[in-house]
């Protein structure tokens, strides 16, 4: 016997079905909660239990979790179908409204578990409405019956090819002790493999759920079609003659199957009753079943010793009196019983109970009732009595000859609710009548209502579902009026059905009749009523005139409540009671997907078809990705597309993670709209504990594929001569498509928005991919045609270009050598080819952690998984290129160049032959890949013969960036051309590169790369924009005007950057042009914002001394306007008009001249800042130029001290790059500033590298001159000196939050902004909130270099107001932890190219994960300076934070420690390759530590050293020196 207890019936029973089965579908709440079968079933499946079932040696039971409202009995088909045994665990709730399916699933071998609910009286309506519905019926009572029949009922299933519902009362074992699991060698012995095996290899006919197809016995033994004569072995099974059951309906649309109701109904074959019968379905009688479970429970009896039969009967064998029950009290009855005194009245009575209760065969039930019986009474618990007599009654009566000397009375009892108190005085009153000389029928025993307990299937509504509420909420306010809320007292109607659209729709009707019974009340009010002023009747008089005026009645509204109040009256009093409805009720009703199903599908209809303004607001959570693995059955409808064809209703499709803007816009429309109207409403998530980055992602790739575009609908637009439909996303699915078609809607939309034509003619799907492939075969075969000699197949997969040139190169030099040599990407490569190939070269970079490229994935899969591929006459090469270090613990070595090791090996075993042997590159040789790759391509020429091939033609020099600056006409290029061509959102590579210059950027949403690729679309592009900002200082009208720009032409949030200026992200190519007009009429320009030129200058941004700041930001305006390039490209390309009359653009008509940067502008970019002690808010040693500003005595202006040579950009591994901070130069005046900067960036420009780009900053060009040399180099430029460098201090590198007042008596309050992202939630309406303050501020916004935001130069008369909205849009909340307000993140995904991994959505949740800890250790008000970037670039520059956080790979970071607490030191690396786990490991026991050991105000960075945590970096140029020990573990 297995050891394992079970306690309760669904446990026994789950586990059960989870052996005996190759699916469960479980049935649940909710997919967040769990039922009370779930949990085991789970444990099991996650502790990799294996099925028994199932046909695999080591195969996991599916489980599939349904929500109970989701017609969950669909999912049972295709997984039958396909021969796997499938059974189901749920609540009795869904059986009623499953009925359709139950008919169908009948015929084949599904087993349901079901437990009766509610859980306090259940009610067994629920089986007995479905007791013909052709399905074998199995009760048990207690614990370890659950578990026997459980396990019956699978036997039986298999065995007789039909489904069995095993129903139980969990309840009723509540009180019992657990029992033993049953075992494993008797489950699969009761269960029978045999049976199994011969079910799962039978085909079933039929390939929809409308399709016939009944399953055969799978039992070895076959049976001869049945004649009606020879059905019943009277011997064997007795059946009681049919008596003419007139009472009950249901009787005469009795199953057929159900042969034992009636004996002739047996000689017809158990068919299907469901709508298209194909064929006749297999015969299995009522005969075979009892045959089948009586064998069935000999096996249990000869291997367990536990006996069971179709009726059973416990008490004495002379009994004159037994009770027949059928609900919940049989073990109290039978413990009642046998304690009772022998003068009770029901002292020596028997209790009879059915274990088969369908096939009912009543001459079994005959059997079991001792011939002493005279007197049966029968208890029912069935609430909902539709006939006169209760069905079990008509049963017994039907089957039980009443009459003398047998059975001479049968009385019918309804049950209620018994407990240990009263089941004595129920029994006592059950026989009273029993006994009575007439008995009464229908006689009522026990309490009508059982004790209150929470409904088991409450509708909990997900925590991550409000998010759709809360917007109805911001938007209306108190005028939004929710008919089904789950918060609502629904007078005691269950949560299941107050949730349906029927129910709320009634409640809505009823709210509106109210609402008209108010109005004429109030009516009555204004003429008659008795107020004890004047003022209500005339307020009131006016509302009853507007209040059918949705707009006028806003107006008057409040004036009527006012009056009202102050009137104070009675009458007043009771109007107010109902003060609601004075104001334009929003009415609105809150459902899920479950109504897109037929159940709920009806409902929606309803309301509809009612014209009623009322609207519906439908959530739909499935996940994108589990789009496809959804059941083809599942016939989910496209509400959006019913409702639009019903012609009378408004619908609009949204996604709040999608377009917050289109949310608002939509549900404002729908509750405008005089009708109906349907706001689909998208939030896809797995399960409740999803991140909201999870929810991000699915909504994107859903919104941007077309599977759930955003759109409204509004009828009415027709009437004003709009377009009835605007489509708000960019994709839309072909239903939709032809829905518009069909009425001309697309060509209205497109004519207004010809942007949208190229998009909406395509539509998605993965024919396209199949397209391209053709394409590229195609192309390959020409190819092929026009070349001679020996061919080769070159193909590659790259994530950065090393291997996309390798492969070129390659290719140009094997035609060179003559042969017929061709280039492909590896996705492109139709694998079938892959066998006739003669001389094949594969080239592939690694991935993520030791994996393919994304564009040779598709290929790998192809490859590894084929089972029929014969490379026999291929001969192949593959060279990889990796990095050895990348991932330095010993176990993560096997990722160093694992894909092509892989590809080697797996071509070798299907037989290729090697060319050459695999090559490896390394990133950590001398000469990186090349030095593995120059060993490499002579061997592979050698293996070919051509190796030795004179007068092969000079190559080309590789094209370099200083290439493309030099021929780009000052920044022109093709800019243009590629703007203007509308076949694609990119431009091309080298106009990328143009592009900087200009302040933007392509990139495309890495959120949806993968998915994009997989539909054959080309990534998504669209471009960031960078502002120039000096000093971080906007205008409040600037801040309006950018607000427009990131909502009009943005993705509708703007980013502050690390660099106190304006970022836009997802602007797409044709709006990139407007974009930067809009820019530039908010006199701000982009202008070398990025590129390799002087970028925007920073300054500390907080006035606290304010006539000072103004002088030193001065300064650093100067220098960005002295220092900004003087190309005219920037105004032709961006800023000319439309009709081309002024563009100058093209050819080298015009020629510009930059006197400071010259045609090739700059080797590498080139940052300055410039702090204002005691701030280093800016990080001044992290620029190429670092000013910091030295007062006079005074007070005013001196100059600056400068540094030189700060920059954060590094490549993992690669120890010629590192982090620097700036060296000290001296100090410069005030004056001069502009002039020295000039000069740094100058000798800059003459002698930084421009051959390598990854060593071309100015800290390398220092660092290599030595910065003695450097700086006399400036001060020769120059024709000046540096002074000595003044004394200055710095105290912190963080943000100073609050309110802080200057010496000129203006405030400036600075406010948190998590990483610089500026944007609405339903949480948080920040971007909404910052705009209503821009549009009453008359001061200035200041970015703050940490990415935050202060409201600034703020009157104290002003102040009370902006106070207000601060807090009224949350914004002056300043209560998070130190750490959180000493974090910063760069962008990184899903916009940033190089990011490898997250950074700014992440940040903000590893740090809630340290904060409990930081609580417990008592640090939650210390500053410690944590940074986070998604690559080493280093945007935030995290070498300076004293803890840092560099992405390595997705969801893997570097950890770095020991920077200075102001960004006076650079931090050094502590662990590599890290994921969440380790990281909180290691932070929540450095904090731990540090709280203990630290002194008097020493410094978290500081005490990492102190502490030998860490090796102080002392110069950039010893960052790699000393690192913690798991980099130095070099092998
Ligand atoms: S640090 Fe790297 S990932 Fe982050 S924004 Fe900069 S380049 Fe992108």
């Amino acid at each position: 016997m297995a050891s394992t207890q079970i306690k309760t019936p669904q446990e026994a029973v789950a586990r059960i079905a989870y052996l005996a089965s190759d699916v469960v579908v479980s049935v649940q709440p909710s997919l967040a909660a769990e039922s009370d079968f779930s949990a085991t079933l789970k444990s099991l499946a996650s502790s990799r239990t294996q099925s028994l079932a199932s046909k695999a040696a080591d195969a996991v039971t599916e489980i599939i979790p349904v929500r109970h409202n989701n017609d969950p009995l669909l999912s049972v088909f295709t997984p039958i179908r396909s021969g796997r045994l499938v059974s189901v665990t749920t609540t009795s709730e869904i059986l009623l409204s499953s009925i359709a399916h139950l008919y169908k699933l009948a015929q084949l071998p599904v087993v349901l578990h079901v437990a009766l609910g509610p859980k306090s009286l259940p009610d067994y309506t629920a089986i007995t409405s479905i007791r013909n519905s052709g399905w074998t019926f199995l009760q048990s009572n207690s614990l370890q019956e659950a578990q026997d029949l459980a396990l019956t009922a699978h036997a039986l299933a298999v065995h007789s090819g039909k489904g069995v519902i095993h129903f139980f009362d969990p309840s009723s074992s509540a009180s019992e002790q657990p029992i033993a699991a049953e075992d494993i060698s008797l489950v699969q012995e009761i269960l029978n493999l045999d049976n199994v095996r011969r079910f799962q290899s039978a085909s079933i006919s039929g390939s929809s759920i409308y399709a016939n197809d009944g399953r055969v016995a799978v039992a070895p033994e076959q049976f001869e079609p049945v004649a009606s004569q020879t059905v019943l072995d009277a011997q064997e099974v007795e059946l009681a003659p049919a008596q003419d059951g007139a009472d009950e309906s249901a009787q005469t649309s009795q199953q057929q199957s159900e042969a034992s109701e009636a004996s002739e109904a047996s000689a017809t074959p158990s068919a299907s009753i469901a709508t298209t019968i194909e064929e006749q379905a297999p015969v299995v009688t009522s005969e075979h079943i009892y045959k089948y479970v009586t064998s069935i429970w000999a096996k249990l009896n000869e291997l367990a010793g536990r006996q069971y039969s179709a009726f059973e009967y416990s008490g004495p064998s002379n009994a004159e009196n037994a009770l027949f029950v059928f609900g919940s009290g049989s073990p109290l009855f039978a413990q009642a019983i046998a304690q009772a005194q022998s003068d009770d009245s029901f002292a020596k009575a028997g209790v009879l109970t059915a274990r088969l209760y369908r096939p009912w065969l009543g001459a079994k039930l005959l059997e079991a009732i001792p011939k002493s019986v005279k007197r049966v009474a029968v208890l029912e618990q069935v609430s909902r009595k539709t006939t006169k007599w209760g069905p079990l009654l008509i049963d017994v009566l039907t089957s039980v000859k009443s009459g003398p000397g047998g059975v001479e009375t049968i009385v019918g009892h309804q049950l209620g609710y018994i407990s240990q108190e009263t089941v004595v005085q129920a029994l006592r009153g059950i026989f009273q009548n029993l006994t009575s000389e007439k008995p009464v029928q229908n006689l009522e025993v026990g309490e009508r209502e059982a004790p209150k307990e929470a409904s088991e299937y409450g509708l909990e509504k997900p925590k991550l579902e409000t998010a759709y509420t809360k917007i109805l909420d911001q938007l209306f306010g108190e005028r939004a009026y929710i008919a089904n809320s789950i918060e609502k007292d629904n007078a005691g109607v269950s949560n299941t059905i107050s949730a349906t659209p029927e129910y709320g729709f009634g409640a809505l009707l009823a709210r509106k009749e109210r609402k008209q019974k108010f109005v004429s009340e109030v009516k009555e009010a204004a003429s008659n009523g008795q107020f004890s002023s004047d003022a209500p009747k005339q307020a009131l008089a006016k509302w009853v005139a507007n209040a059918e005026d949705a707009k006028k009645v806003e107006e008057v509204a409040s004036e009527a409540v006012s009056k009202l109040s102050e009137d104070g009256s009675d009458l007043s009093k009771s109007l107010l009671e109902y003060k609601q409805f004075f104001r334009k009720q929003s009415l609105w009703l809150v459902g899920s997907d479950a109504w897109s199903y037929d159940l709920g599908n009806s409902g929606v209809h309803h309301v509809l078809a009612s014209g009623e303004n009322v609207n519906l607001l439908i959530i739909d959570s499935t996940p994108y990705s589990e789009r496809a693995a959804a059941d083809a059955n599942r016939r989910k409808k496209d509400i959006g597309l019913y409702a639009m064809n019903f012609g009378n209703a408004y619908v609009a499709s949204t996604a709040v993670y999608s377009s917050y803007t289109q949310v608002l816009q939509a549900m404002d429309e729908a509750d405008k709209f005089n009708g109906p109207s349907v706001v689909l409403a998208y939030l896809p998530y797995f399960g409740e504990h999803d991140s909201a980055l999870t929810v991000l992602q699915e909504t994107k790739k859903a919104v941007d594929i077309g599977y759930w575009p955003l759109y409204r609908w509004n009828p009415e637009n027709e009437k004003k001569g709009e377009s009835n439909f605007s489509l708000d996303s960019e994709r839309i699915k072909k239903e939709l498509k032809e829905f518009l078609d069909r009425d001309n809607h697309l060509t209205q939309l497109m004519k207004k928005e010809p942007s949208f034509g190229a998009v909406l003619s395509e539509d998605f799907g993965t024919e396209i991919r199949a397209q391209q492939k053709r394409k590229a075969k195609d192309a390959y075969n020409q190819l092929l045609e026009g070349l001679f000699g020996a061919p080769l197949t070159i193909l590659y997969a790259s994530d950065n270009s090393n291997a996309i040139s390798l492969s070129k190169r390659l290719g140009n030099r094997g035609r060179a050598r003559g042969l017929k040599t061709t280039v492909m990407c590896m996705e492109d490569y139709p694998v079938e080819d892959l066998a006739s190939e003669e001389n094949i070269v594969f080239i592939t970079s690694t991935a993520g952690q030791g994996e393919f490229p994304q564009n040779g994935l598709s290929f790998w899969h192809a490859v590894k998984d084929n089972t029929s591929l014969d490379l026999a006459n291929v001969r192949y090469s593959v060279f990889g290129l990796g990095d050895s270090h990348y991932w330095p613990r010993k176990e993560d070595k096997i990722y160093y160049n694992k894909p092509a090791k892989d590809l080697d090996r797996v071509l070798a075993n299907f037989g290729a032959k090697p060319l050459a042997p695999l090559g490896l590159g390394d990133d950590q040789d001398a000469d990186g890949f090349q030095t593995g790759y120059s060993e490499w391509e002579p061997k592979l020429w050698e293996a070919l013969g051509v190796a030795n091939v004179d007068g092969l033609p000079e190559e080309p020099a590789p094209r370099t960036n200083e290439d493309i600056k030099l021929e780009s006409n000052y920044l022109r290029g093709t800019i243009v051309q590629g703007l203007n061509d509308t076949s694609t959102l990119a431009i091309s590579p080298d106009d990328g590169q143009l592009t900087k210059f200009h302040g933007t950027y392509m990139q495309d949403d890495r959120d949806i790369r993968d998915e994009r690729k997989a539909q054959g679309l080309e990534p998504a592009y669209s471009f960031m924009i960078r502002c120039r900002l000096p000093g971080g200082v906007s205008t409040a009208k600037q801040w309006v005007q950018m607000d427009d720009i990131a909502n009009e032409l943005g993705n509708e949030t703007m980013k502050l950057t690390t660099r106190q200026t304006f970022q836009f992200h997802g602007v797409v190519k044709s709006k990139l042009r407007p974009a930067m007009k809009a820019i530039n009429r908010a006199l701000m320009t982009t202008i070398a914002a990025c590129g390799d030129v002087n970028r925007n200058v920073m300054c500390s941004p907080l006035p606290a001394h304010s006539k000072y700041h103004r002088a030193v930001w001065e300064c650093s305006k100067r220098i960005s306007d002295h220092l900004i390039p003087n190309t005219t490209a920037y105004h032709e390309i961006w800023l000319t008009d439309d009709d081309g009359s002024k563009t100058q653009v093209g050819g080298n008509a015009v020629q510009d001249f930059e006197p400071l940067y010259g045609p090739t502008y700059l080797p590498r970019k080139f940052k300055v800042s410039i702090a204002i002690p005691p701030h280093n808010d800016v990080d001044v040693y992290a620029h190429d130029i670092g000013l910091i500003a030295i007062k006079n005595e005074d007070g005013s202006l001196a100059g600056f001290n400068m540094t030189a040579g700060g920059g954060m950009g590094a490549t993992h591994n690669n120890k010629k790059t590192y982090p620097q901070v700036g060296r000290m130069l001296g100090f410069v005046t005030a004056a001069d500033v502009h002039i020295a900067c000039e000069k740094v960036m100058l000798v800059q420009r003459d002698n930084g590298d421009r051959k390598n780009r990854k060593h071309a900053r100015l800290k390398y060009t220092i660092d290599d001159m030595g910065v003695e040399v450097f700086k006399a180099k400036v001060e020769e430029y120059w024709g000046q000196k540096f002074e000595e460098a003044r004394p200055f201090h710095f105290d912190s590198n963080v943000d100073t939050f609050g309110w802080t007042k200057d010496e000129t008596g203006l405030n400036h309050f600075t406010m948190f902004i998590e990483n610089g992202r500026i944007e609405d939630t339903a949480e948080f309406q920040m971007k909404t909130g910052l705009r209503a303050i821009a549009q009453v501020h008359k001061g200035e916004f200041r970015l703050t270099p940490n990415q935050h935001l202060i409201l600034s130069n703020v009157t104290d008369e002003d102040k009370p107001e902006l106070e207000k909205l601060l807090a009224q849009y949350k914004l002056d909340n300043l209560h998070y932890s130190a750490l959180r307000l000493s974090s910063s993140a760069c962008v990184a995904f899903p916009t940033c190219g190089l990011a490898m991994a997250e950074s700014e959505r992440y940040l903000p949740v590893l740090i809630t994960k340290l904060e409990g800890v930081l609580e417990e250790v008592g640090l939650k008000q210390d500053s410690i300076v944590m940074r986070m970037t998604g690559c080493p670039n280093g945007c935030a520059r995290p070498w300076l934070a004293e803890v840092a956080f560099v992405g390595k790979a997705y969801g893997a970071y570097n950890m770095y420690l020991g920077g200075g607490y102001h960004g006076q030191r650079l931090n050094k690396l502590y662990r590599a390759s890290i994921k969440e786990e380790e990281i909180l490991t290691i932070m929540k026991g450095l904090l731990r530590r540090y709280a203990k050991e630290r002194e008097e105000g020493e410094r978290f960075g500081d005490w990492t050293i102190r502490a030998g945590i860490i090796k102080a970096t002392t110069d950039g140029t010893n960052f790699h020196e000393g690192v913690a020990e798991e980099e130095g573990d070099e092998e």
